[in-house]
């Protein structure tokens, strides 16, 4: 019979442990923000794929793009033989992404793809090799992504040798007691110690860190950062991997800085749940790169580019920007009402841009001191609720909400009244 306890041993057997699952169910149907597993338990989904369904399970105007699609024609290999859903994909992505310049667009498959890619290409067209990077941060799990990530476990720890030439700086977070003139005294440390600035190729950051724990990064850092890429023609990566397409109240997060970078990544949400991700950068720069040099078989697959059309239709059609700003004030309403009741466990350190939106599990209320054990029980016991939230940050000390924003409003509501039962003391 298939169940999920049967299912969990056939996969213990046959996937490594390596591949870690949050909840210990199996999907049978989703549909926008919900989820049923194998055993007709249903599920109010406060993950979205991990930010990728920011217009929902199965979205009617994507799926049928996707299947129109797939009745002409699924892979050709763009390298092979082109096709126009790629080219048109492009051409909306330049128009709408806040680049510096006239931009173009290389499209992939997944998020670590796309920042491999953005360095590759920043490394050629300055010729120089060293890269900046974040503490926190998360670029993905490919080798350079890997480098550049900020956390070591579990995510680098046993797997190097890595590729060198990268450096952390400290990414600021006020209730981790680091400011912005920390952050970039320490940069400019890298600069006198380490790296000169004029062999630095690129500077990669988050607008909002996700894996990180949900911390924006505060404007006056970006803008600063912009005006250090300017003087030492320093190549500007926003990875907007999780930030991206509507999520924090603007199509991209960068948005809300008015900072225009030279490079953005992007993937997850592009495409509502079809393996796609691109690098849209300065046309000067993506074309130092010479032919045969970028690409790779699956790179901008037809059915990803068709379904991404018509997620950027649903955005905008939708409102969707709009409605990322709605839904998360309503959140964010709701988890200060919980973080000031003495009968639930203490939360705090609320945060939102938009519906990107983290709060932290406390040792003691009013304090600064965090508790992942505590986060995840919390965690745990969302999903015994029926509802699927994730968490994240530093030590996993955040639960992160990543609701799809075509969610109802009744059932944000019924989620947020798991996630008031979830937090319960008593439980
Ligand atoms: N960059 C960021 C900011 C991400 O959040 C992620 C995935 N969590 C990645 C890169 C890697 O994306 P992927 O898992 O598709 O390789």
């Amino acid at each position: 019979m298939t169940n999920n306890a049967s299912l969990l041993q056939r996969r213990s057997a046959a996937v490594p442990h390596g591949v870690a699952t949050a909840l210990p169910v199996f999907v049978q149907r989703a549909e926008n923000a919900e989820l049923w597993d194998v055993e007709g338990n249903r599920f109010i989904d406060f993950a979205a794929g991990i930010a990728v369904l920011n217009v929902g399970h199965c979205h009617p105007r994507v799926i049928d793009a996707a299947r129109n699609q797939m009745a002409q024609y699924t892979h050709t290999a763009f390298q092979v033989a082109a096709y126009e859903p790629y080219v048109a994909l492009a051409e909306r992505l330049n128009a709408l992404a806040p680049i510096k310049g006239p931009a173009k667009t290389i499209l992939l498959s997944t998020g670590a793809e796309a920042v491999e890619n953005a360095i590759k290409i920043a490394r050629v067209a300055t010729g120089r090799s060293a890269v900046i990077a974040f503490s926190g941060g998360f670029h993905g799990r490919s080798f350079m992504a890997m480098s550049l990530t900020g956390k070591t476990t579990p995510y680098k720890r046993g797997f190097g040798p890595l590729p060198g030439d990268v450096f952390h700086v400290p990414f600021p977070v006020e209730h981790q007691g680091i400011d912005v003139q920390q952050s970039l005294d320490a940069l400019h440390t890298i600069f006198k110690a380490d790296v000169a600035a004029d062999e630095v190729a690129a500077i990669i950051i988050e607008p909002v860190q996700g894996e990180g724990g949900f911390h924006a990064a505060p404007i006056e850092l970006l803008r600063a950062l912009r005006e250090i890429a300017d003087e030492h023609g320093i190549v500007l990566i926003v990875d907007e991997v999780q930030t991206g397409f509507a999520r924090t109240g603007k199509l991209f997060g960068i948005e809300h800085s008015g900072v225009q970078p030279d490079m953005i990544t992007v993937a997850k949400s592009l495409a509502g749940g079809f393996p796609l991700s691109a690098v849209i950068g300065r046309a000067d720069l993506m074309d130092a790169v010479g032919p045969g040099g970028l690409g790779g078989t699956y790179g901008g697959s037809p059915v990803g580019c068709a379904a991404a059309l018509a997620v950027l239709d649903v955005i905008e059609e939708e409102q969707l920007a709009k409605r990322a700003g709605v839904l998360g004030q309503a959140t964010v309403d709701r988890l200060q009402s919980l973080a000031a009741r003495t009968d639930l466990r203490p939360i705090g350190h609320i945060r939102a841009l938009g519906s990107m939106i983290a709060f932290d599990l406390l040792a003691k209320r009013d304090g600064d001191d965090v508790d992942p054990v505590a986060t995840r029980a919390v965690v745990q016991r969302a999903h015994a609720l029926g509802l699927v939230v994730l968490a994240c940050g530093a030590q996993g000390e955040a639960i992160r909400l990543l609701f799809p924003l075509t969610i109802q409003d009744a059932l944000l509501q019924e989620g947020l009244d798991l996630l008031e039962q979830a937090l319960s003391a008593s439980g």
